[in-house]
């Protein structure tokens, strides 16, 4: 097969989209991912998007534990979790660590 003007609109179109190599030669048929990644390195796109230079996402690790404080009450539409950045070693925010150890530590 060969690389009719047409089939190289589209395959920047559909690596620009961000499209795989393996899907693109898929769309295109009748070419090869190596083909299209061939392709693609000689058109100058993008190596960004890829599969290659594709990393896994890092997990998004929280800058802080949300506090655990329940607002509201459980199976009401609003109910839902303070969420503030939690103390150090406490399930909850600093104002709810209050409340929430006040008797405790009072007695
Ligand atoms: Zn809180």
């Amino acid at each position: 097969m060969s690389w009719t003007e047409e089939r190289i609109d589209k395959l920047k179109k559909l690596w620009g989209s961000g499209k795989t190599a393996a899907e693109i030669a898929e769309e295109l048929g009748d070419v090869t991912r190596n083909a299209v990644i061939g392709k693609a390195n000689r058109l100058g796109l993008s190596t960004k998007s890829a599969p290659a230079a594709q990393k896994p996402k890092k997990k998004v690790i929280p800058s802080h534990r949300a506090c655990q404080w329940p607002i509201g009450h459980p199976g009401e539409a609003n109910f839902h979790f303070c969420g503030d950045e939690a103390v150090p070693s406490k399930p909850y925010c600093l104002k709810h660590c209050n409340m929430a150890y006040q008797s405790k530590d009072n007695s």
